[in-house]
């Protein structure tokens, strides 16, 4: 028996990185996933599928821009027809940006950010929320960052927009505990996804500075503390953004 079984949930921006270490790492432990991301992400969410199939597990792919209300809709609509109940949810995808300071940032670019790391984790908490009531309960992790607990030099758009998600994630933990729905976050530091694999050598040794083991985390880690708040190993932890970031919030 796996921390998550006989449980049925969903996963966003499970195409690559966290996301799909997470619904990997959640099938393994018994649940019944679905992988969802960008339409245009479809074929590496197939790919997420494939990898859960394979090992024995059970998963499908929903396209969702968690930035549209009607996706989110029907992502929950998706869920509960595959498996007739909504148990968890990873709210996971996010876009990156930054590079200006605060001043020089575009309008625009501002508004892209929030719309996808925050409106859209607000999109997909209160359908999933609204389920949860009706099925008796449930459990969200949503992903911050380190850069949710701080501010950081030429991120302002992508800061605000995590520092938004913890406050959502304890104001949900605080008005849902009575209902029995957990909702937690965590807080990566530099992890091996995308971003981290495009950086030059004297780039990685700069992200690194801060993450007092000296390395960049690999996505599975991150999956690991996801699936142990998600499930009811993690019983008495509501409201919490968990860093999973090599001590680098130690250190500060
Ligand atoms: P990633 O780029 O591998 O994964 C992000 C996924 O989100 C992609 O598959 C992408 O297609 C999807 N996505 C982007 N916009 C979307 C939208 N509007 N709707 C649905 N899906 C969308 O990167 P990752 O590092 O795995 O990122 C996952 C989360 O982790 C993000 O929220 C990111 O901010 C956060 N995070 C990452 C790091 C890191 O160092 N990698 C650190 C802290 C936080």
């Amino acid at each position: 028996m796996g921390s998550m079984t006989g449980r049925a949930g969903l996963v966003t921006g499970a195409a690559s990185g966290i996301g799909r270490a997470t619904a990997i790492r959640a099938a393994q432990e018994g649940a019944r996933v679905v992988v969802s991301d960008l339409e245009l992400a479809r074929e590496p969410g197939e790919e997420t599928v494939r990898l859960i199939r394979d090992a024995g597990g059970e998963a499908h792919f929903q396209a969702c821009d968690v930035s549209r209300a009607e996706d989110q809709d029907a992502l929950v609509a998706f869920v509960l027809e595959r498996f007739g109940a909504l148990d968890f949810a990873h709210n996971n995808a996010g876009i990156g940006g930054g590079g200006e300071l605060l001043a020089d940032v575009e309008d625009e670019d501002f508004d892209r950010v929030i719309a996808v790391n925050l409106r859209g984790v607000f999109l997909g908490m209160k359908r999933q929320i609204r389920q949860m009531l009706r099925g008796g309960g449930g459990s969200i992790v949503n992903t911050a960052s380190n850069a949710g607990l701080r501010g950081v030099k030429r991120l302002a758009p992508y800061t605000a927009a995590k520092h938004g998600l913890v406050g959502l994630t304890k104001n949900a933990a605080v008005e849902y505990a009575e209902d029995r729905i957990r909702v937690n976050a965590v807080a990566p530091g530099t992890i091996m996804t995308g971003f981290a694999r495009g950086a030059t050598p004297e780039r990685l040794a700069q992200i690194m500075k801060p993450q007092a083991m000296q390395r960049i985390g690999e996505p599975e880690e991150v999956a690991a503390a996801v699936v142990w708040l998600l499930s009811d190993d993690a019983s008495f932890v509501t409201g919490v953004t968990l860093p999973v970031d090599a001590g680098s919030v130690a250190g500060w």
